[in-house]
């Protein structure tokens, strides 16, 4: 290795490793913007089907390039990062289309330039956090009818826009389904939301079917009393303590 190389070896590990400082993954895209051999505004049009490969944007000879990806490569390697392979396709309007990256349009370097090196620190947490969504019980759903129906249970007439609770695909009124006892607290205040949700212990969502989207749309959540009034006066409190003017 030349002292050319040394210097180009250098500049292309640091521009990896502040990628990765930064966003805990690196890409070779990354690494060219990091060097100041690519502009970000040509990774734009590239993207948006432009420019006809990214190597006719970076600067350098193609023999520069490739040893920056090779110095790259081993690297991330070295280092245990996990490499990820990813789609690049054309931001266009039109027929999906995967972006070329060389001039050559080689599968392998094709490859090398798609593959994102990704810190094993990230795909823990990421991991662990899947893991805690997944050890999560799943959230009871309640429905706000939009036609009339009737519980299955005690045969009350539940009118549109009252709630219910699907047991085993059959609609229960709320007292069947016990959950007579829960308050229903609409969306719109999230921090009442929040803290009355963390406190209460039985708690469910409500959805209700829109029409217009063809989804259900969350509506509010349906919690037990004393946490909403105990909540209710803890946010009282505290916004008499951010403002005392404005009570005067
Ligand atoms: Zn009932």
């Amino acid at each position: 290795m030349n002292d050319n190389q040394k210097r180009l070896k250098q500049r292309a590990l640091q521009a990896a490793e502040e990628a990765l400082y930064k966003q805990q993954y690196v890409s070779p895209i990354d690494v060219f913007i990091g060097m100041k051999l690519l502009q970000p505004i040509h990774v734009d049009d590239w993207r948006k089907g432009r420019i006809p490969y990214l190597e006719r944007v970076i600067q350098g000879s193609l023999g520069k390039i490739t040893f920056c990806m090779k110095c790259f490569c081993a690297w991330a390697k070295e280092k245990g990062l996990k490499s990820s392979p990813t789609v690049y396709l054309a931001r266009t309007s039109g027929p999906k289309r995967e972006l070329r990256f060389s001039v050559s349009g080689n599968f392998e370097i094709e490859q090398s330039y798609r593959t994102h090196y990704i810190s094993p620190v990230l795909s823990e947490i990421k991991q662990k956090k899947l893991q805690e969504k997944l050890d999560k019980p799943p959230e009871l759903v309640v429905f706000r009818t939009v036609q009339d129906s009737q519980c299955s249970r005690c045969k009350k007439e539940l009118h549109k826009g009252s709630f219910l609770f699907m047991e085993a695909g059959q609609p229960l009124c709320l007292c069947c389904a016990n959950l007579s006892e829960l308050e229903y607290l609409p969306r719109g205040n999230a921090k009442l939301t929040r803290r009355v949700k963390k406190d209460s212990i039985k708690s469910t969502v409500v959805v209700e079917f829109s029409r217009s989207r063809k989804r259900y749309e969350r509506q509010g959540i349906l919690v037990e009393q004393e946490s909403l009034r105990k909540a209710r006066q803890e946010l009282m409190i505290e916004n008499d303590d951010d403002d005392p003017e404005e009570l005067c």
